[in-house]
């Protein structure tokens, strides 16, 4: 038997209302749930991704002398690619170091007691390029550590909670079960950024496509 593993995306001061640069609709409502999440099941390692820009990141509005929320199309920054991706330009969010990058403080420190393995993954700290995914940039070019993580901990079903539903979670969770981990998202632990019910639909099938499950709830 392979072990199990809960992984919150990006549970992050920018994302949450009331203050967050780039705040998801009712982002905060899921702090409380997550920490008993953690509280009251017995995962066998936890892993949380953490959004870590510098100031002069690419996926910035700003720095493109463009209002936030602009489609965008980026150019592959990979050497000899010629390969384009249609994205999103975003306030400033989640700079390193800054009040903004912080996980939500109660998250952090039920975190920080866990006694079994734990790590807490950083993402988009190459300027170049944008990041969606925890496991790796939009060009699946650049690769974090938290597949390592997984594998040392021989780590089969991955369970997946945070913000946003729409961009980081769901991107996480389709990169993960393309490394062939079994992948849950359990949708009353995350919040979306688009989230009328056509859009909440087409989602949820894309992501079963994918071979991501979506159930409400542990
Ligand atoms: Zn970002």
């Amino acid at each position: 038997m392979g072990a199990r593993a809960l992984l919150i995306i990006d549970i992050q001061n920018d994302f949450l209302p009331p203050k967050g640069s780039l705040a998801v609709q009712n982002g905060d409502t899921i702090i409380e749930p997550v920490i008993k999440l953690l509280q009251d099941h017995d995962w066998d390692c936890v892993a949380m991704t953490k959004d870590w820009h510098r100031p002069d990141h690419i996926s910035f509005a700003k720095n493109h002398e463009l209002p936030d929320f602009t489609a965008f199309t980026y150019d592959s920054p990979v050497t000899g690619s010629t390969e384009k991706q249609a994205a999103t330009l975003w306030p400033v969010h989640c700079v390193q170091n800054t009040w903004g990058s912080e996980v939500a403080e109660r998250l952090l420190a039920q975190f920080s007691k866990l006694e079994v393995p734990h790590t807490i993954v950083n993402k988009g700290y190459l300027s170049d390029r944008e990041y969606y995914s925890g496991f790796n940039d939009i060009w699946n070019d650049h690769h974090t550590e938290l597949d390592a993580f997984f594998k040392k901990n021989n780590v089969t079903e991955i369970y997946v909670v945070g913000l946003a539903f729409d961009f980081c979670v769901k991107n996480t969770a389709i990169s993960a079960a393309d490394l062939g981990y079994h992948v849950t998202i359990f949708k009353n632990y995350t919040k979306a950024i688009v989230n009328d019910h056509k859009s909440t639909d087409s989602l949820i099938q894309e992501l079963t496509q994918k071979k991501v499950y979506v159930q409400d709830s542990i």
